[in-house]
């Protein structure tokens, strides 16, 4: 697999080949570099943390893992609404942290195990950057540098944090997502900018430990791509947790006077001064492209910095693909995994794929979480369809009334000409699985009176899909 290429000065250099190049171990990257060397392809996985990219070592799984503290926390304090008295309840943070690492760690292991252990396979720790079209320089974590070439290359290099530009945010010690779960101590008051999922799932967690947390977001309402009934629900169950969130504000400047920072804000024309101990940056994430010479490439991206790809996920070089954050479009880890899975169907199973009308599904953490598929009611009415819209509070569910946590609501908005479900929301306990039963209700074209008719067990949460569909025959 060595070649050897002469320049025009004479000077020998070493570049290793191979069939396929990934670049990124995250959630397309990790699995697809194995199919792709099982199917007989000399393949190298280049990767400059860790295996399992963003999802496994500070994405969804750490995050989901500090959530359960949290919700036991929680759980404790509410517990005397259903009788059961607990005594002193407190928060260990380095336990929580350490639970976490566990999990992580073993997750990660696994991946990376599988790795070594596939024939065919190199795994390189080490930075990436194109120096040619189908030329990658890698600069080894162990140091020195390696130069390799490939007649395919699949990126899937993730996004990472925005930092906004205000003044004073350099001087100050902002956390960010990843940081936020390396803390040694509960912050006194944790003021986090933005209002997104993550900021969400953040912020309720720490007032569960026992932070102030303080939101601002500068829209004029959280959650801008949800109904307002919906959002709406999130904002007043946040708010029974003390939650403060300050909409149409923006921070303009950060100080810092010993372990209290300053924030100077701005509401509208009305300017404020708030000081917290801890700041989340938590305002949304970009490509992680700088330096990676996309442009030697002659790879594309759009005006925000993702790589341009088409239905079969091929950037503007053939050969080239980009999977799963980079390329833009709703930022998961399924999405990820599903591209991993279309690239196999494409390239080694040689069947037409594409990601044209995938019906993508996602869930908040919070409590209770927020699950969510297909389209939502101010989505459908912009776009002038007929519909109708079912809605159910959860203080009307039997399974809500009885487990105790009357919190939140379910949605359904339905094709009024077809019946077919177009899109759901449930904010309930469990909401990310009961809204799976809707999404599959949506790829199996059930429409709503068959599961309005359906016998579904008592009582659980989708018996309640029964009194949610039943709201459209009043
Ligand atoms: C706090 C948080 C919570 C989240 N929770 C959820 C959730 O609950 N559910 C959900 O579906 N999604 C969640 N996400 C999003 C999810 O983590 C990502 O969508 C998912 O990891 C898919 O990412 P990816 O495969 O595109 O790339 P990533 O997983 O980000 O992996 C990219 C990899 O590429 C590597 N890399 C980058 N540049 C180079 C280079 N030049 N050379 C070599 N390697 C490079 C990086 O080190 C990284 O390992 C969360 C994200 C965050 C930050």
């Amino acid at each position: 697999m060595l070649s050897v290429t002469c320049s025009d000065s004479q000077s020998f250099s070493y570049m290793k080949h191979y069939d396929a190049i990934v670049i990124g171990a995250g959630q397309a990257g990790t699995p697809l570099c194995r199919k792709l060397a099982e199917s007989g392809l000399k393949t190298a996985l280049i990767e400059k943390r860790w295996v399992g990219g963003t999802c496994v070592n500070d994405g969804c799984s750490p995050t989901k893992a500090m959530v359960a503290s949290a919700k036991a926390a929680w759980s404790a304090r509410h517990n005397e609404t259903l009788g059961v008295h607990v005594g002193g309840i407190t928060v260990d943070l380095d336990e929580i942290l350490h639970r976490k690492s566990s999990i992580v760690q073993l997750m990660r292991g696994n991946s990376e195990k599988r790795i070594r252990d596939t024939a065919g396979l190199d795994l390189i720790y080490g930075t990436a950057r194109f120096s040619g079209q189908k030329e990658i320089t890698v600069s080894l974590k162990d140091g020195g540098t390696e130069t390799l070439t490939a007649d395919k290359f699949f990126l899937n290099t993730g996004l990472q944090p925005v930092i906004p530009d205000i003044e004073g945010i350099q001087s100050i010690p902002y956390l960010t997502s990843t940081t936020i779960m390396e803390l040694s101590e509960i912050p006194e008051h944790l003021l986090i900018l933005g209002s997104g999922y993550i900021a969400l799932e953040f912020g309720q967690m720490f007032a569960r430990f026992g932070s102030k947390v303080t939101l601002i977001e500068p829209a004029e309402r959280i959650l801008k791509k949800e109904d307002e009934d919906i959002a709406g629900e999130i904002v007043k169950i946040l708010a029974q947790e003390d939650i403060e969130i300050l909409t149409n504000t923006k921070a303009v400047r950060f100080s810092q006077s010993g372990h209290i920072i300053g924030v100077a804000l701005q509401t509208g024309d009305i300017k404020s001064q708030r000081s917290c101990t801890h700041v989340l940056v938590a305002a949304g994430r970009k490509p992680q492209l700088k330096e990676f010479g996309l442009e030697i490439a002659g790879i594309e991206t759009d005006a925000k910095g993702y790589i341009k790809v088409n239905a079969q996920l091929e950037t503007s070089v053939e050969g080239i693909y980009a999977l799963g954050d980079i390329k833009g479009g709703p930022a998961f880890t399924h999405v990820s995994y599903d591209d991993y899975r279309l690239i196999i169907q494409h390239v080694v199973e040689k069947k037409p794929i594409s990601t044209a009308d995938r019906l993508i599904p996602y869930c908040m953490f919070i409590d209770p979480q927020l699950g969510r598929v297909g389209m939502t009611e101010q989505e459908a009415r912009e776009k002038g369809l007929d519909i109708k819209v079912a809605v159910l509070k959860n203080d009307s569910v039997a399974r809500a009334i009885e487990t105790g946590d009357e919190r939140g609501m379910m949605k359904a908005i339905v094709d009024a000409q077809t019946g077919q479900i177009l899109g759901a929301a449930v904010l309930a306990e469990q909401g990310g699985e009961i809204v799976t039963i809707l999404q599959m209700a949506m790829m199996g074209g059930v429409t709503y009176d068959r599961i309005l008719n359906g016998v579904f067990a008592h009582p659980t949460y989708a018996e309640s899909l029964n009194n949610l569909f039943m709201t459209l025959e009043a």
